[in-house]
């Protein structure tokens, strides 16, 4: 390690090879890949060293089902001490009554949100993956398209309306109208636009459905105010907490229905998971407590100029970012004004080897398929978390450009790798 030599992964690096040299080894690298990487993934960041090691402390070695106050198992105190706390912390951050954070992913989450408000085989309407939607809104293959039955509305798909490739509103009231859906989902993995909670709360109660919230991404954002809640609009709220938010890996269920609360608790545990994480749990706490604070809305707020800053700066060397822009801490770039032939798997590839980290993405109604994509998805909480500012954000795009233009140009990669490391070093990481 070089200049973070006194971090805090090395004195826990230590710890592992003392007895572990292999496991250490490989958690070393994947400790410089981050130092000397510039993460743009939207769904990732970088966890401070607090919350950090509280995952990594002794509160993982209890059994603590149940709740707190009512567990299967003796010696819970300071596991009921720390649940409550993150609760607490979780109520006020995002200004709601309950908050049940035992979810062990946001998959899980909505797992038991399913589970609270529909029985297997009921309809429910959300926005398919390809459009930005998650695997887990009814994906064929998970859980929420095997045991429930989705249906979809759709963006707006033309070139001239003034909300093309946005969430098509009409179309969301014409297809609860017609599938009379037992609940509406909101909430994407791949949508930069802000999202109209109160919009959609209209339309569910029109057609008597229940609304859902799935802030994965943007939770960081709403936690903070730069984002609208989704409170008091929608019935359930669900989150993971890793994204936007920076905490742990791990999920979180909100409401203020307390008769929704029951069934959300009775759906986690015993419906689908067993005992807490409460490590992560622990962690969760730290986090909360972390996104309490002042510095945390100048975060987050960094990490829309921050957006907007590299959705403009693409924009110049001539991609299209879809929709026209961004609202939030994303951008899908469409790469093939730039060039037809350019795929989003090969610009991934790239970008990888010259350590700029992002995935490929389809954009709104890509003719490619999953895996090749036409798109890639950018997003700015971990550059924002390391210290990026505006100035930063031309540099990236400048990088992207160059790698891109020179259709990964063996030579280009190793200059702009060794350009971006330099930047890194500039900006290390207090991990
Ligand atoms: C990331 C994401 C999830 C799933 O989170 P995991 O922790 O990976 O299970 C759920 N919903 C949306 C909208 C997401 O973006």
């Amino acid at each position: 390690m070089t200049t973070s030599t006194q971090t805090i992964d090395n004195a826990i690096l230590d710890t592992i090879a003392a007895t572990d040299p292999q496991v250490a080894q490989i958690v070393r690298a994947e400790a410089q890949r981050q130092e000397y990487t510039i993460e743009l993934i939207a769904s990732e960041n970088h966890a401070s060293p607090a919350v950090t090691v509280a995952a990594g402390t002794c509160m993982t070695n209890k059994y603590a089902e149940g709740y707190p106050g009512r567990r299967y198992y003796g010696g819970c105190a300071h596991h009921d001490q720390v649940e409550q706390l993150a609760r607490d912390r979780a109520k006020e951050l995002f200004g709601c009554k309950f908050a049940n954070v035992q979810p062990h992913s946001g998959a899980q989450a909505n797992t038991a949100a399913f589970m609270a408000m529909m029985e297997p085989g009921d309809t429910f309407l959300s926005l398919v993956l390809k459009d930005g939607g998650h695997l887990s809104h009814g994906m064929f293959l998970n859980f929420s398209g095997i045991f429930y039955k989705p249906v979809h509305y759709a963006l707006h798909y033309d070139k001239n309306h003034p909300q093309h490739e946005q969430i098509d509103y009409d179309s969301v009231l014409a297809a609860a109208k017609e599938h009379k859906p037992k609940m509406i989902l909101c909430g994407y993995s791949a949508y930069p636009r802000q999202i109209d909670f109160a919009k959609f709360r209209e339309i569910a109660d029109e057609v008597g459905a229940t609304l859902m919230a799935d802030i994965a991404h943007i939770a960081g954002l709403v936690a903070a105010g730069e984002h609208p809640s989704p409170f008091p609009h929608a019935h359930i709220v669900t989150t993971t907490t890793h994204k936007s938010l920076r905490g742990p890996r791990g999920g979180l269920i909100m409401t203020n229905d307390e008769e929704l609360n029951k069934l959300i608790n009775r759906n986690v545990f015993p419906g689908v998971q067993g005992g807490p994480l409460m490590h992560i749990i622990t962690a969760k706490a730290v986090a909360f407590g972390e996104a309490l604070k002042p510095e945390f809305k100048v975060y987050q707020q960094q990490v829309i100029k921050n957006a907007q800053a590299l959705a403009s700066a693409m924009t110049e060397h001539g991609f299209r970012i879809t929709s026209g822009g961004t609202d939030n801490h994303l951008m899908l770039v469409d790469l093939t004004v730039k060039d037809a032939d350019l795929t989003g798997k090969d610009a991934e590839k790239w970008l990888e080897d010259a350590g700029l980290i992002t995935n490929k993405n389809g954009i709104p109604d890509d003719p490619r398929s999953p895996m090749v994509t036409s798109g890639l998805r950018l997003g700015t909480p971990a550059t924002t978390t390391r210290g990026f500012k505006e100035p930063e954000m031309a540099m990236i795009a400048a990088w992207i450009n160059r790698v891109i233009e020179s259709k990964g140009d063996e030579g280009t990669i190793t200059a702009v790798r060794a350009e971006v490391k330099s930047l890194c070093e500039r900006f290390p990481l207090h991990h």
